[in-house]
C-alpha cells in the first residue's frame, strides 16, 4: 500500500504552481512571514513554468536587453527561496476544500493549509489529428511547442507546419525559420488573429507561406514525420505535402483538472475570481496568474497578480486571526 508522509506542520499558506504568479506569491507571503510552502510540480512540467520553455524574453520590465526565459524563472525561484519559501518538487494530485484546514495532496506527501494559492498556469492544447496521438507522432515531428522543440536535427532544412493563426502560431513560425526549409501556416479562417506587427512580420517573410481556411487531417511518416495531407475547408480539396514537423499553437487549456468542480470556473476551465481581487468562490483559496486568465496571459501580469494575491491571503488570514 502506498505510504503517504503528512507534513506535520500545518501551513498558513500553500502556493500550488512555480510560473511567475506562483513565485511571486511567495516573494511577497515569505516576506510577509507567512513561511509559505510551495509546490513546483515534477511530472506536469519543468519548474518555473510556460517561460522554460521560452528563448529570449524582451518585454519583461526591468531587462532592457532581454532575459533568457529560464534565466528570469531561476531569478524568480531563488528570490523565493532567498526569503524562506519552502519548495516541494512534486505535483499536487488533489485538493479537499469541503474542510478547514484544506488538504492538499502531493504525489508523496500530504499537507494542511489555511489558506491556498492556485497559480498552476495552462497549458498548450493538442488536435486529434490522424497522425498526431501519443505512441503515432507525437514528439516524433509533432510538438505543441516549436521554442522547445525547433532546433532538434529532425527539423532541420525541413518543410515545417505550425498550427492556429494567433500571435503563438506567428512567433512560432518566425522563430522556425531559422530552422526549416519553408515555414506553412496553417490556418483554419482567410484572417490571422494575431497582433497586426506579428502578422505584418510573417506575412512579409520570404520562408512563410500561408495556408487559409485549412486543416491538417492526416500526419503520416516512417520513424518520424514525412507527409501532411492538408485540406481546403473552402474549395474540399486535399493536397499532400512534404513536412518534416507539424506544431499546434492553438492557444491553452487551464490546469485546473486537480481541482474537481471544487471552484467555480468558466466553460473552458479558467478559475473565476471577484474582479479586481484573487479571491475566489471559496474563503481562503486564492488564483492567480494564467489558470484564471483567459486575456492577457503575460509573465508581467501572472507576477503582478501573485503578489495580490500574497496581499489577499495576508489580509484574509489575519481577519481570521490566523497571524
Ligand atoms: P489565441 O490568440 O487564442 O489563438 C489561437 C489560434 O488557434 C486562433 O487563430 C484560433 O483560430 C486557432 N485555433 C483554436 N482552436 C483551433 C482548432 N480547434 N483548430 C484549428 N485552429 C484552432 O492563442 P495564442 O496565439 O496562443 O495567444 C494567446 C495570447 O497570448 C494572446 O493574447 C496573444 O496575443 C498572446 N501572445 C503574445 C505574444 C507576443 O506578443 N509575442 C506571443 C504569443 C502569444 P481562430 O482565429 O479561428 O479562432
Amino acid at each position: 500500500m502506498e505510504t503517504r508522509k503528512v507534513d506535520q506542520d500545518k501551513r498558513k499558506l500553500v502556493i500550488i504552481g512555480s510560473g511567475p504568479a506562483g513565485f511571486t506569491a511567495a516573494i511577497y507571503a515569505a516576506r510577509a512571514n507567512l513561511q509559505p510552502l510551495l509546490f513546483e510540480g515534477f511530472m506536469s512540467g519543468p519548474s518555473g513554468g510556460q517561460l522554460m520553455s521560452t528563448t529570449e524574453v524582451e518585454n519583461y520590465p526591468g531587462f532592457p536587453d532581454g532575459i533568457l526565459g529560464p534565466e528570469l524563472m531561476m531569478n524568480f525561484r531563488s528570490q523565493a527561496e532567498r526569503f524562506g519559501t519552502k519548495i516541494l518538487t512534486e505535483d499536487v494530485i488533489s485538493i479537499d476544500l469541503s474542510k478547514r484546514p484544506f488538504n492538499i495532496k502531493g504525489s508523496s506527501r500530504e499537507v494542511e493549509a489555511d489558506s491556498i494559492i492556485i497559480a498552476t498556469g495552462a497549458t498548450a492544447k493538442r488536435l486529434d489529428i490522424d497522425g498526431s496521438r501519443d505512441g503515432e507522432f507525437w514528439q516524433k515531428g509533432v510538438t505543441a511547442c516549436a521554442v522547445c522543440d525547433g532546433a532538434a536535427p529532425i527539423f532541420k532544412n525541413r518543410p515545417l507546419f505550425v498550427i492556429g493563426g494567433g500571435d503563438s502560431a506567428v512567433e512560432e513560425a518566425i522563430f522556425l525559420t531559422k530552422y526549416g526549409s519553408m515555414v506553412y501556416i496553417v490556418h483554419r479562417r482567410d484572417q490571422l488573429r494575431a497582433s497586426k506587427i506579428m502578422a505584418e512580420r510573417a506575412l512579409n517573410h520570404p520562408k512563410i507561406k500561408f495556408l487559409w481556411n485549412s486543416a491538417i487531417k492526416k500526419i503520416s511518416g516512417d520513424r518520424v514525420v514525412q507527409r501532411v495531407n492538408v485540406n481546403n475547408v473552402a474549395t474540399g480539396e486535399t493536397i499532400e505535402h512534404e513536412a518534416g514537423g507539424v506544431f499546434f499553437a492553438i492557444g491553452h487549456q487551464p490546469n485546473t483538472q486537480f481541482l474537481k468542480g471544487q471552484l467555480k470556473t468558466n466553460e473552458t476551465g479558467y478559475i473565476l475570481v471577484t474582479p479586481g481581487t484573487t479571491y475566489t468562490s471559496v474563503e481562503g483559496v486564492f488564483a492567480a496568474g494564467d489558470v484564471q486568465d483567459p486575456i492577457y496571459r503575460q509573465a508581467v501580469t501572472a507576477a503582478g497578480s501573485g503578489c495580490m494575491a500574497a496581499l489577499d491571503a495576508e489580509k484574509w488570514l489575519s481577519k481570521m486571526g490566523i497571524e
